[in-house]
């Protein structure tokens, strides 16, 4: 009868959406296959970055960092740690006790940077952390000890020693002008000299994954790679001498700043990208530049989830098709909100709330379940392709030392990675099935950058002060 067609026809429409939803979320995942296609081409790359004829072309930089030992329990003293790279800047005064029981004491303070001030002149910019660093002196009573310092700068540098970073280019919220090409050592003292308070005895330059890699290392000789999924998202390892073609020398090994949020820059992941990638990307600080880290930290995974909403509402899938102001708000959605949502224990009805919170008045509960799965759709693909980048990573390792089996460990930080329910056992996965042939065990890192600023600093320091002698 009439009663059975009515009901034929909205079942009929209500699969039709459900395909069409999911014809939507089918773009944001990925086979098998293809996660082994990015393996193998950020191998690739990783050959290119090393080898001094396809440096400059290739998307990835493997830069040198003149990282080579490992601390060996003998260093001790204070330090101070600079880190820059995230949505605060740091200071930190770090006490390294050597001897048996080898312990790590620090002080720090967290100052904020304001967008204007990330955003303005490079002056302007090392101005503000200058002054910082001369209240945190004051703060601490330290102001005359001119103390060895490590700047942990988490951006790409050119290094050619390790108390200097020439800034290749900005990434993430940051776009001070007129830094990139300077050495950033060099910028801020000449803001130290404008301010003319207190001087500032720099010994090294260092990437936050390479502190994070110093700082588990401290406590794990295995550690030999450092992993940063956070605002941004980078690698670093120990790789052989001889496959370092911009460093002079073969032998032994220095760790190598990947620099792997470039990956895609040469249209490498155009095959893998959606929509939503290329809208993230045109609205962004730096069009065209870290496509793989667009794909995958947390500065953009709220972006993708918001394009990805807005699309569905406009199709009429969601929010009885009504674009709100409030979704078509740019970074509404933080990193906090995704780990929140795709947490376990949550309810419909809690989740409900969360976007109540954010402004999006959810009409029905399956409103809030396609939004949970767009959550998780967006993070899963993001740790598969993390997995995917670190097997190329692990596997090179495992093949330059002619292993069958490598057991290794990584040493991690960033709040992506460390507060996300999923992240960490999906990219496990991903990483296990990619490269069967390496054993990798995790260590999350405690204040990697500014602790592991301080070791390689105490390092250096030590050599420099034994060649004194
Ligand atoms: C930077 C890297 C850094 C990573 C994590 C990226 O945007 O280019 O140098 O290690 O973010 O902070
Ligand atoms: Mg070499």
């Amino acid at each position: 009868g009439k009663g059975a067609a009515m009901v034929t026809a909205v079942a009929y429409r209500l699969a039709a959406q459900h395909a069409e939803r999911q014809s939507i979320l089918d773009t944001l995942r990925l086979s098998r296959e293809q996660l082994l296609e990015v393996k193998e081409r950020l191998s690739e790359q990783m050959v290119r970055g090393l080898s001094k004829q396809t440096h400059e072309q290739a998307s990835i930089k493997m830069l040198p960092t003149y990282v080579r030992s490992i601390p060996d329990g003998t260093e001790h003293g204070d330090f101070l740690a600079l880190d820059l790279g995230g949505s605060t800047f740091r200071v930190l005064l770090v006490r390294i006790r050597s001897g048996k029981k080898h312990t790590v004491d620090m002080h720090h303070k967290i100052y904020s940077i304001p967008q204007e001030t990330m955003q303005g002149t490079g002056e302007e910019l090392f101005n503000h952390i200058v002054d910082c660093i001369g209240d945190f002196l004051e703060y601490m009573g330290i102001k005359g000890a001119s103390l060895p310092l490590g700047f942990t700068f988490s951006f790409p540098c050119h290094q050619s020693k390790l108390d200097q970073g020439i800034l290749l280019k900005w990434t993430k919220g940051f776009k001070a002008s007129g830094c990139e090409g300077q050495d950033v050592v060099t910028l801020i003292k000449e803001a130290v000299l404008r301010k003319r308070e207190f001087d500032l005895n720099f010994v090294a330059v260092v990437n936050d994954t390479v502190g994070t890699m110093m700082t588990c290392s401290y406590e794990d000789p295995r550690c030999e790679v450092g992993l940063i999924v956070g605002t941004g998202t980078n690698a670093c390892y120990m790789e052989e001498m001889q496959n370092i073609e911009l460093v002079e020398g073969n032998s032994g090994r220095m760790c190598v700043n990947v620099e792997w949020g470039a990956f895609g820059d040469n249209g490498e992941l155009d095959d893998f990208c959606t929509q939503f990638d290329h809208t993230v990307d045109d609205c962004s600080n730096n069009p065209g530049k870290q496509r793989y880290e667009k794909m995958i930290s947390g500065m953009y995974l709220g972006e993708i989830v918001r394009n990805v909403l807005m699309d569905l509402t406009a199709k009429g899938l969601l929010f009885r098709g009504k674009v709100s102001e409030r979704l078509k708000t740019r970074g509404i959605f933080e990193t906090k909100f995704l780990s929140q949502i795709e947490s376990d224990r949550l309810a419909m009805r809690q989740i409900r709330s969360i976007l109540q919170h954010l402004g999006l008045t959810t009409s029905t509960c399956d409103d809030s379940v396609l939004v949970k799965e767009v959550c998780s759709v967006v993070a899963r693909r993001a740790a598969q392709l993390c997995g995917a980048g670190l097997a190329a990573v692990v596997d090179k390792i495992r093949q330059n030392r002619n292993l069958n089996q490598l057991t290794i460990t990584v040493g991690v930080d960033g709040t992506l990675y460390k507060t996300h329910p999923h992240f960490s056992s999906i990219m496990q996965e991903t990483l296990q099935d990619l490269a069967p042939q390496c054993q990798v065990t995790f260590h999350k890192s405690e204040d990697g950058s500014g602790k592991g600023a301080a070791l390689i600093t105490a390092v250096a320091w030590r050599i420099k002060c034994e060649g004194q002698h």
